[in-house]
């Protein structure tokens, strides 16, 4: 079996382990006779999966009683609209800090449902760093303020948060959910797709505090009401059984494998800090991204030559190290290192970077 080093964005690569359990429990769930993927998300044996999952994520996460798990679909693209057809129905207003390409999705979408206002942003240096924001530009009497945690496509993060007050901050998490501790009752919502960090495609986890799940919009169509999922747990039609089976044995690699969000951190850390170092010494290769904003989970890079960008993904793909190629906006290089990417995946893959400067140089 030939494993390559996937260092894709997302969909992205899962624990060993858990791709193994999930192979050998395909053709029988613990004595059922039948998968996951096949199974009446009604029966007793599914229930159980559905309810641990929940019972780990708050666990690991440490997510308080007065808060919400909802287990969703459409993606963390459906969120730009659930957002604001649930939440803008006090005032009608959101502020938001654009960072990026998602950022500014979920500000354009709120826009059709409100009065939205750009705080700070980062589109003039093509978002390589965290704008810095003035506190008496924050809309006071808003519903909601929107960040974008961590950017997936620029490789930046917050690392600290806007003080909004009262006012409820909701984060898209989807590129570093389970990276690292947060502290969860910091913010109204937190939501993330879970094809990142936390399982494969078609599961969006929605962490919401209970108090902010009200009547949402008059035209809010009922798939879109937090309310209904709410008060159905997760169970109002199908939920994504497979993805939410996946995700339950992911919680379980990082409580039980790893040992918990600390522990993810400090592996996280390491990884990060052995390509950054690299790139800091590297004559031909070079971070885009302000230093002290740099994200632990995506980090893109460059050559400053597009020609030889693109021999080094090549290159790179056929030493067995994949999905490198940054994303279309930016060019160059992308090396996401997910929580499932090993240490030895980064090692080699600086080991590899070396050996092209070395020869290209
Ligand atoms: C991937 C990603 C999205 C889009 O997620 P979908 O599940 O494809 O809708 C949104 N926000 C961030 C930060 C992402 O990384």
């Amino acid at each position: 079996m030939a494993r390559v080093y996937n260092f894709s964005a997302g969909p992205s690569v899962l624990p060993e382990s858990v791709l193994r359990r999930a192979a050998e429990e395909m053709m029988d769930y613990q004595g059922s006779g039948q998968s996951v993927m096949e199974m009446s998300h009604r029966s007793k044996t599914y229930d159980a999966i559905i309810k641990e999952c929940e019972a780990l994520l708050r666990e690991v996460m440490n997510i308080p009683d007065n808060y919400k798990v909802l287990f969703l679909q459409g993606g963390a693209s459906s969120q730009f609209a659930m957002i604001p057809l649930n939440l803008m129905t006090g005032s009608g207003k959101a502020d938001f800090i654009i960072t990026g390409q998602w950022a500014n999705k979920a500000y354009q979408e709120a826009s059709r449902y409100g009065e939205t206002k750009v705080i700070a942003s980062s589109k003039d240096k093509t978002f390589s760093y965290i704008p810095a924001w003035d506190e008496a530009d924050f809309t006071k009497d808003a519903d909601y303020f929107h960040i974008c945690m961590n950017n997936t496509i620029y490789g930046t993060k917050f690392t600290k948060l806007p003080e909004t007050g009262d006012v409820p901050l909701i984060a898209d998490v989807s590129s570093c959910i389970l990276s690292e501790p947060i502290d969860v009752s910091r913010f109204g919502m937190l939501y993330a797709g879970a094809q990142k960090n936390m399982g494969p495609a078609g599961l969006t986890v929605v962490i919401v505090r209970e108090d902010l799940i009200g009547e949402p919009q008059a035209s809010t169509p009922t798939m879109f009401k937090y309310s209904i999922h709410a008060d159905n747990d997760s169970m109002y039609n199908t939920p994504p059984c497979y993805s939410i089976y996946v995700c339950k044995m992911v919680l379980e690699w990082i409580r039980d494998e790893i040992g918990g969000l600390d522990k993810m951190k400090e592996i996280n850390e390491k990884k990060a800090a052995l390509l950054y170092n690299f790139l800091d010494s590297s004559k031909l290769f070079r971070g885009t991204v302000e230093k002290k904003d740099r994200s632990l989970m995506n980090i893109p890079f460059v050559t400053g030559n597009e020609e030889l960008d693109a021999k080094f993904v090549k290159e790179a793909a056929a030493a067995g190290f994949v999905n490198l190629k940054g994303h279309r906006s930016v060019g160059g290089m992308r090396a996401s290192i997910y929580n499932a990417m090993p240490i030895e995946g980064v090692e080699k893959l600086v080991e590899f970077m070396k050996a092209f400067e070395a020869a290209n140089a």
